[in-house]
Order: C-alpha cells, then sequence, then structure tokens
C-alpha cells in the first residue's frame, strides 16, 4: 500500500497492489512515487524479518523471509537510490503501531503494544511513542505460551517452534487444528474459548515484561465478533487481582482496544515515520 500525504485526512494520492517479486514489487513503488511531487520523504513499514539498525550494513533490508525471492532484498537502499530521498524504515507492526498512537486507538498511551493476529502474530511496541527495537526487533508472536496437550492435542503451525503463541493462535493454527477457517466457525465454538485463553497468555507476557499502558489487539482474527471481550476476560482472570491498576481489572475494556485505523494503520504510520525522518533532516 503506498500513500502521499501527511495524515489521514490529507491523503493526496495512494494505491494498493499485491506483493509480488522484489523487483516487481519495488519497480511499482519507484513509479508511484515517480507519479506526482516528490515527496519529503518516505516512511516504510515491511513485512519481516527486516534490519532495522541504522549502523548495520544491511539496515533496510529484509533478512530471513520464507517469502520467495525477499530474503536479503535490499528494500529500503535500493528505494533511497532510486528517489534520492531520506527513508525511515521499520516493521510493519511497528508502523502500525506508530499509526494508531498518532491518530488512532493508542492516543494517549506513549507506552502501547500493537498485536495483530492474523495468518502471523506479531507486535509493534512504543516507548514514548518511539518504536522499540532493542537487539533485533521484539517477537512477541513466538513467546512460548503453556500448551497443555490434554485440553489441546493440536502440536502448533510454527515452522520454527510448533506451539510457540504463533503455531498455537495464529489464523493458520486456528484453520488446521479445527478444519476451517476461522470466519466459517460459530461464534459459539469452543474454537474462540481456546483462542481466547491463548491470546490472554500471550498478552499478560507482554503486560508483565513491558507494562505497556495501553494494548492494540487487531488483525483479521480480532474480527470475530466477541473474541476481544473474552480475551479481556480471560487475562483479567489471569492477572488475578495481582498488577494494581483498575485498568487491569474492572477498566479493562478500556486498556485491551480495537484497532481504530483498520488496515490503514500500517501506511498511516509510514507516514508519521517519514515525518519524523523530514524532521531529523530538517
Ligand atoms: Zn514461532
Amino acid at each position: 500500500m503506498c500513500a502521499v500525504g501527511s495524515g489521514p485526512e490529507s491523503i493526496e494520492r495512494e494505491e494498493q497492489f499485491a506483493t509480488a517479486g522484489p523487483t516487481e514489487t519495488l519497480e511499482r513503488i519507484v513509479e508511484f512515487f515517480r507519479g506526482g511531487e516528490r515527496p519529503s520523504a518516505i516512511g516504510i513499514g515491511s513485512f519481516g524479518p527486516v534490519d532495522v539498525d541504522p549502523r548495520s550494513p544491511t539496515w533496510g533490508h529484509v533478512t530471513t523471509t520464507p517469502k520467495p525471492g525477499w530474503k536479503g532484498a535490499a528494500v529500503a537502499p535500493i528505494l533511497r537510490d532510486r528517489l534520492g530521498v531520506s527513508i525511515a524504515f521499520d516493521q510493519d507492526v511497528a508502523a502500525a503501531a506508530l499509526g494508531e498512537y498518532r491518530w488512532g486507538a493508542g492516543r494517549n498511551a506513549p507506552s502501547l503494544c500493537y498485536m495483530t493476529v492474523g495468518t502471523g502474530i506479531g507486535a509493534g511496541l512504543l516507548i514514548d511513542g518511539q518504536p522499540w527495537h532493542g537487539l533485533i526487533h521484539p517477537e512477541p508472536g513466538h513467546i512460548r505460551v503453556p500448551h497443555d496437550r490434554a485440553r489441546d492435542p493440536f502440536p502448533g503451525a510454527c515452522p520454527m517452534h510448533g506451539d510457540c503463541l504463533e503455531g498455537l493462535a495464529s489464523g493458520p493454527a486456528l484453520e488446521q487444528r479445527w478444519g476451517a477457517p476461522g470466519h466459517e466457525l460459530a461464534g459459539d465454538h469452543p474454537a474462540w474459548e481456546l483462542e481466547a485463553h491463548y491470546l490472554a497468555l500471550g498478552v499478560l507476557s507482554i503486560v508483565c515484561v513491558f507494562s505497556p499502558e495501553r494494548i492494540v489487539l487487531g488483525g483479521g482474527v480480532m474480527e470475530q465478533p466477541g473474541l476481544l471481550e473474552r480475551v479481556a476476560v480471560r487475562l483479567r482472570e489471569l492477572v488475578g487481582g495481582y498488577l494494581a491498576t483498575p485498568l487491569l481489572d474492572d477498566g479493562i475494556n478500556d486498556y485491551l482496544v480495537s484497532p481504530a485505523l483498520g488496515d490503514r494503520a500500517g501506511v498511516l504510520g509510514a507516514i508519521a515515520l517519514a515525518q519524523a525522518a523530514s524532521d531529523r533532516a530538517g
């Protein structure tokens, strides 16, 4: 998804196309940005894993992705050289977190977790409104959660770890376990209680380690009506009154919230990244 603008109310141009191989996809991006006035900076929220360390020789590259052809793709350096503008580069979920922080459900929450549950599980963590990277970048989708194999014999769908959080609770995990994708499972199907249980365990780990002031939970799986509320109920049970804040007790529905920007969080966050890069460049 490509866009030129300065915020949700001021998108001048936008275009969406399917991701193909890197050469073809990057060429389409270059064409899009050459099709109008040159932007002052470009922000990129890329699928990953990616190298976001500006001191690294492979900054702006996709690293270990299983997507055909994309391993090692020099996304940010190629676009910088072809378009001659400064580039801010981050993970797609970090960009989405920033979009929700600036204009959506994460406003006034300087420490924010944006988690997406879809074909994978990813999360962007912001501290004082800045994406937190640490050593590489946080990958809370791959934390290990208790897996009771008597209740749930499904071995897990993560190709790297089997039954990590993503392996137990992503969209593909739901489909493999129950033989149908989530949107075909009825609201009272036992799938949803189990899904809420796993997601609450994952969110609990984030709460205990990172202590964010708000958590935005989005992605295709979270479109299931009632799922967010179930996760909130289970999270509150798991916290068990230990963490002394009303936000993790009877205020939990103000703490664990749905995204406000839908599938535009990422592209708007990329605009926010570009604005920060443009400000730094003066
Ligand atoms: Zn995993």
